[in-house]
């Protein structure tokens, strides 16, 4: 790693061309530009945009010192990929991860783009991160490396350029520490400058819960359409983080019997339905999943059991060619960010498995996220009733439109949703031409 500190851009453009970088998986790059190019081939749309929308608009990459505790300095690599901002600035998570690539990066900063057009938010999309395990630090060392990594990447941020949220590694306080070195180096106290912030310093009500809750609130319209009957259906959860546990704890209480919830150590399982409103969540007791379960099973047979419902919300790729055929689930809801690689994808539409796709089933994350700028910028709270009220209204809204394009052609629910995006994205780049 370069010891230098000079924050570097990789050139505009780059091809970043896909590899296979997480053992036999496909990239999740791989998958969204495949994904991309099943969708476009649905709609009749010029294809240079479709070719405008294969490449990143930057990627930039970043040195991060980090004095450790001991006083040695070591240094991070960090990521901020740009992808598309025709609709708005861009809008994306930072994650913290061992895995983290400038690849990768692009390839979730996409499902941003998609994301954010599907719920028609004034928003492109964005992702980056910094290559480390943030359990190797300890809370004085992540504060340094996130007011280090933000002070790095503060002239390629910015309320009105891009605006950075949680992701997998990072939570409110993450961006409290992102938002005041931001905020310390202009001068002003900047809170739309990240998302998922504490309310108490500008974040939203409910913005912690929204992603869960949009894979609840999907989950319930999807069963609705398959006619499964959520009173007395069940639900296996992987990943048991915000996402997982508070989709898991309202499914159950609207009635749903959640039989499996896992967490990296392994899954906790009961046919008869665990008591998941006492299990801590990975943020109030990290690894508490298997601790608190009569019987566990590995977390790979989870994805397997015999259950009305799979919901993966921890990490990508998890569902695979390897595995896919082994699915017992009868529909398949995206709470994670690409956990389904396109081969995996071809086999649950062989096998004839609905999969509500990442880009509207988590969605709530980044709606809520829309609404804390919106609160941040008008220096004005909204109640968290207004935020569940208007979240539900938004989700209510994309899935309408992405269910009317499923209804209406011979589609896949992850190539209606990229329908929808796809479509207003063409739109806004033929309003507004490709400059010059
Ligand atoms: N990291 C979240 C996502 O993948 C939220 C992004 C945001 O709120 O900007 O959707």
């Amino acid at each position: 790693m370069s010891s230098d500190t000079v924050s570097s851009e990789t050139p505009t453009g780059e091809t970043f061309e896909e590899s296979n970088s997480r053992d036999d998986a496909e990239s999740v790059l791989a998958t969204a530009k495949r994904q991309l190019e099943r969708a476009a081939a649905h709609l009749d749309i010029d294809p240079n945009t479709i070719e405008r929308l294969r490449h990143p608009a930057q990627v930039h990459q970043v040195t991060v010192p980090l004095r450790r505790d001991d006083g040695s300095v070591e240094m991070f690599t960090g990521y901020r990929a740009q992808h598309n901002g025709v609709r708005g600035p861009y809008k994306g998570g930072l994650r913290y991860h061992p895995e983290v690539t400038a690849e990768e990066s692009v390839g979730l900063a996409m499902l941003m783009t998609w994301k954010c057009a599907v719920m028609d938010l004034p928003f492109g999309g964005a992702k980056g991160g910094v290559v480390v395990d943030p359990k190797s630090l300890s809370t004085e060392e992540t504060e340094r490396l996130t007011r280090r990594f933000a002070q790095e990447l503060r002239s390629v941020v910015g309320p009105n350029h891009d605006i950075p949220a949680p992701d997998l590694g990072t939570d409110a306080q993450t961006m409290a520490w992102f938002m005041d070195a931001y905020s310390m180096q202009e001068g002003e106290t900047t809170p739309g400058v990240v998302t998922g912030k504490p309310p108490l310093i500008g974040g939203s009500h409910g913005r912690e819960e929204a992603p869960g809750r949009s894979v609840a609130l999907v989950t319930r319209e999807a069963c609705e359409y398959y006619e499964i009957d959520l009173g007395s259906a069940t639900v296996a959860v992987q990943g048991f983080g915000s996402v997982g546990a508070t989709a898991a704890k309202l499914l159950d209480e609207w009635g749903a019997t959640i039989v499996a919830v896992s967490d990296v150590n392994g899954a906790a399982y009961d046919e008869s339905g665990l008591d998941v409103q006492s299990i801590p969540s990975h943020d109030v007791e990290p690894e508490a999943v298997t601790k608190s379960a009569p019987e566990t099973i590995p977390n790979g047979e989870l994805l397997t059991l015999d259950v009305d419902v799979l919901i993966p919300a921890a990490v990508g790729n998890v569902l695979t060619e390897a595995n896919a055929s082994e699915v017992g689930a009868e529909l398949i809801v995206e709470g994670a960010n690409g956990p389904t690689t396109s081969d995996a994808d071809e086999t649950f539409v062989e096998r004839g498995i609905p999969v509500i796709p990442d880009v509207l089933a988590n969605a709530g994350g980044v709606t809520v996220s829309y609404f804390e700028w919106l609160q941040d910028i008008n220096r004005r709270a909204w109640s968290l009733e207004r935020v569940n009220r208007e979240l539900e209204a938004e989700m209510m809204a994309a899935w309408t439109d992405v269910r009317a394009v499923f209804d209406d052609r011979d589609v896949t629910w992850r190539e209606a949703a990229y329908v929808v995006a796809l479509s207003r994205l063409a739109d806004a780049h033929r309003f507004r031409g490709h400059w010059p």
